[in-house]
């Protein structure tokens, strides 16, 4: 981080709400943030993923609405870090890399547009967040997880710079893909969230736009913890 000095316990117990499309930015910023401050990072999207690998290997199809929201109900998707890296869990399975495969990338955006999955995943979410300290980044938690979160912040990107970052982290995950299909997937699943009928991805009137397109990460953490010493 760069030279920015301030009071941390300023910080304390706050929630940082950040949305924006695929690849604009959100997890990597958050991840930092939550480093920095001590705050818990919550990766909304991971538990949605994590529902539609669960659906794959067990055969439900992702328009199964009913059987999918019961589902959630009783996983237990829980995160861990370990060595700076954060693990996804079901149960005690840890399935990081494979919530992030082609295949569930395909399908999570079709789980994630029921109203019934929203409404159990939403409640979960709020509960991670209960204690505050909190740094969340998806679709709808500025929107409708959060919308008491003390930051909200909107991350865009131009479709070259999301493509090319995605392509960056899933070749490092060891998946592999080409630009091609990222540029698909980015803008297939940027037209599925945004035109959704329940909580489609769209900006919070109180929310802050940042564009990501030419800053650095570093940039983009420091202009957020910025934002967040003004604001709280
Ligand atoms: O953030 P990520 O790209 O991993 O999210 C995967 C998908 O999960 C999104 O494309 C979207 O369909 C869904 N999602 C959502 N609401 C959230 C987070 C993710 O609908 N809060």
């Amino acid at each position: 981080m760069k030279n920015i000095k301030y009071n941390l316990s300023k910080l304390k117990g706050k929630i940082i709400a950040i949305d924006g499309p695929a690849g604009s930015g959100k997890s990597t910023t958050a991840k930092i943030i939550a480093d920095q401050l001590g705050y818990t990072y919550l990766d909304t999207g991971a538990m949605y993923r994590a529902l539609t690998y669960y659906a794959i290997k067990n055969n439900i199809a992702p328009s199964d609405d009913d059987r999918l929201a019961k589902v959630m109900e009783g996983l237990s998707i829980r995160f861990e870090n370990i060595n700076d890296i954060q693990h996804v869990y079901i149960g005690d399975d840890d399935v990081t890399t494979e919530i992030r495969t082609p295949e569930v990338t395909r399908q999570v955006s079709e789980v994630a547009a029921h109203k019934k999955i929203r409404e159990v995943m939403v409640n979960k979410q709020k509960e991670f967040g209960k204690k505050g300290s909190i740094i969340a980044e998806g679709r709808d938690t500025t929107t409708v997880v959060f919308t008491n979160a003390d930051l909200k912040i909107y991350l865009k990107a131009s479709i070259e710079e999301r493509a090319q970052r995605r392509l960056i982290d899933l070749t490092k995950m060891g998946i592999t893909t080409s630009m091609q299909e990222i540029r698909e997937d980015i803008q297939r699943r940027d037209n599925y969230d945004s035109n959704r009928e329940h909580s489609p991805l769209t900006i919070a009137s109180d929310a802050i736009m940042i564009d990501t397109s030419n800053l650095t990460i570093e940039d983009q953490v420091d202009k957020i913890i910025s934002l967040a010493i003004d604001t709280f």
